[in-house]
């Protein structure tokens, strides 16, 4: 089961089930009585026409694109009228398609009710879409006028009443406006007849875009986009526009026809979408790096920040293995503050604390980068330095040795000191018998009277 309930898994799903979903389609009882009726044969060229043209359908209702994009809809729609299709039919095309889908959906899981309710009302959109295209080809089709005026005028008055239309001359003068097309803008009839169509022109539309739309329909091409138009009281609207140039018997253009259907809600609504899904990856990104620093966290010491024991343990590991492996030296050097008892006890256990802290910064800036420092507990350290010979890492040693002693740490006034035990890696050694080696050796330098560095 599964439950489609963004947009990014809707669109995968119908990508993965594309070839499923087009069988489905096309083995409908409706479909075949469509094709049936007409004669209209699937042979390969039509039946890759049905299948562009769901692609098409597919990529409108997941947001790729908007019907007005898909360049296959007028082959599909002239295939159609070439066997004398109507409108009515390639409505039930349509709704047999969106069927296909949620029937291919819901034997899979389901789908989210907001899904549902894009998937319906950008299926309407693209019916009335393909419905007004379809009216162009067929008004440009003579025979198909004269045999079937009748429904013809029929269709006209339904496109009339379900869209935004208006009528131009061919210099873009309005000569007819519908009452839908009053009721958007605001203006009344007898305030657009006769005026250019730019009066509802939205400041914020780029002039490329009106000259793009000009050199198409001139080109006696119908042309389709989204644009912005604005209202007798400034406010704007966004609508889904179809121009068609109407010709007379001698191939000239004499009106134009534009045909609109309001979609400001769904652009909004898209916006929203996009406003929301920004959110979210934002949300998304936080909670990631709010997940790394707590893991980085896991790993270090609260008091001085370097690598905890858990986390040297670890890097321990892999260090002798690797070690091993590529015959290079390792050492390992584990020291401890003197006499750390007795300064808490005379400056305080927060005076404490703040040597650890002092002292770590202090022998960071003085080790390599490759050296692995981690605090093992108490006022105990360790320092894995990566191929380094016993000699390196005693030079080393010293020198932190040296550099404690010689530091003037904070709220106390003696000087504080370390004791330092090392052993370098032999093929036997393991972990285990490495740390022995160092802790011993640590042991002998307090034994000998601290302060001091002793080699394993
Ligand atoms: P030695 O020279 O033998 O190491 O003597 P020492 O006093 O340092 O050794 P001992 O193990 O007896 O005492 C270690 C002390 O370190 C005891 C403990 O309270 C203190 N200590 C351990 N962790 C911390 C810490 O995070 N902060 C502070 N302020 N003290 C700590
Ligand atoms: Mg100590
Ligand atoms: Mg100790």
């Amino acid at each position: 089961m599964i439950k489609l309930i963004n947009s990014e898994e809707f669109s995968h799903f119908l990508r993965i089930n594309r070839n499923e979903i087009i069988k489905r389609w096309m083995n409908k009882s409706e479909v075949q009585n469509v094709l049936h009726r007409h004669s209209l044969p699937i042979i390969d060229k039509n039946t890759h026409l049905f299948y562009q043209f769901c692609d098409c359908y597919i990529s409108v209702i997941e947001w790729r694109a908007s019907i007005s994009e898909c360049q296959i809809k007028i082959d599909f729609l002239q295939l159609l009228n070439n066997y004398n299709v109507t409108t009515a039919d390639l409505f039930t095309l349509i709704m047999k398609l969106k069927n296909a889908i949620e029937q291919v959906i819901y034997e899979n899981g389901n789908l989210s009710f907001a899904l549902q309710s894009e998937i319906d009302s950008l299926t309407l959109q693209m019916g009335n879409d393909l419905a007004t295209n379809f009216e162009a080809i067929i008004s440009s089709n003579k025979n198909y006028k004269s045999e079937n005026s009748n429904l013809l005028t029929e269709y006209k008055k339904a496109v009339d009443l379900s869209n935004i239309v208006s009528k131009t001359n061919p210099k873009g003068v309005i000569t007819y406006v519908n009452d839908k097309f009053c009721e958007i803008s605001g203006y009344t009839r007898e305030e657009l007849v006769g005026k250019p169509h730019n009066i509802i022109r939205h400041p914020d539309m780029a002039r490329e875009a009106f000259k793009e739309l000009w050199d198409t329909i001139k080109a006696k091409k119908s042309w389709n986009g989204i644009v912005t138009n604005m209202k007798k009281d400034g406010s704007q609207y966004i609508v889904d526009t179809t121009v068609i140039p109407i010709l007379d018997v001698d191939g000239d253009v004499v009106e134009y026809i534009a045909i609109r259907h309001d979609i400001t809600e769904l652009e909004e609504t898209k916006q929203q979408l996009r406003n929301i899904n920004k959110a979210m990856k934002n949300k998304v990104d936080e909670l990631y790096s709010m997940t790394n620093t707590l893991e980085e966290k896991a790993f270090r010491d609260n008091l001085t920040g370097i690598k905890n024991r858990e986390n040297f343990e670890d890097i321990f590991t892999i260090e002798i293995d690797n070690a091993k492996a590529s015959n290079v030296p390792l050492s390992l050097i584990i020291f401890d503050v003197d006499h750390f008892k007795m300064i808490n006890d005379t400056y305080g256990h927060q005076a404490g604390d703040i040597i650890l802290v002092e002292m770590v910064k202090l022998i960071e800036k003085n080790i390599k980068n490759g050296d692995i420092f981690a605090r093992w507990g108490g006022e105990e350290f360790v320092i894995l330095a990566r191929q380094t010979e016993i000699i390196g890492a005693t030079n080393l040693a010293e020198n932190i040795r040296k550099i404690v002693e010689a530091y003037k740490f904070s709220y106390v006034e003696k000087n504080v000191t370390l004791s330092f035990g090392i052993a370098q890696l032999i093929a036997e050694d393991t972990k285990k018998s490495l740390f022995e080696k160092a802790d011993g050796a640590l042991y002998e330098a307090k034994k000998n009277g601290r302060n001091r560095v002793e080699i394993y």
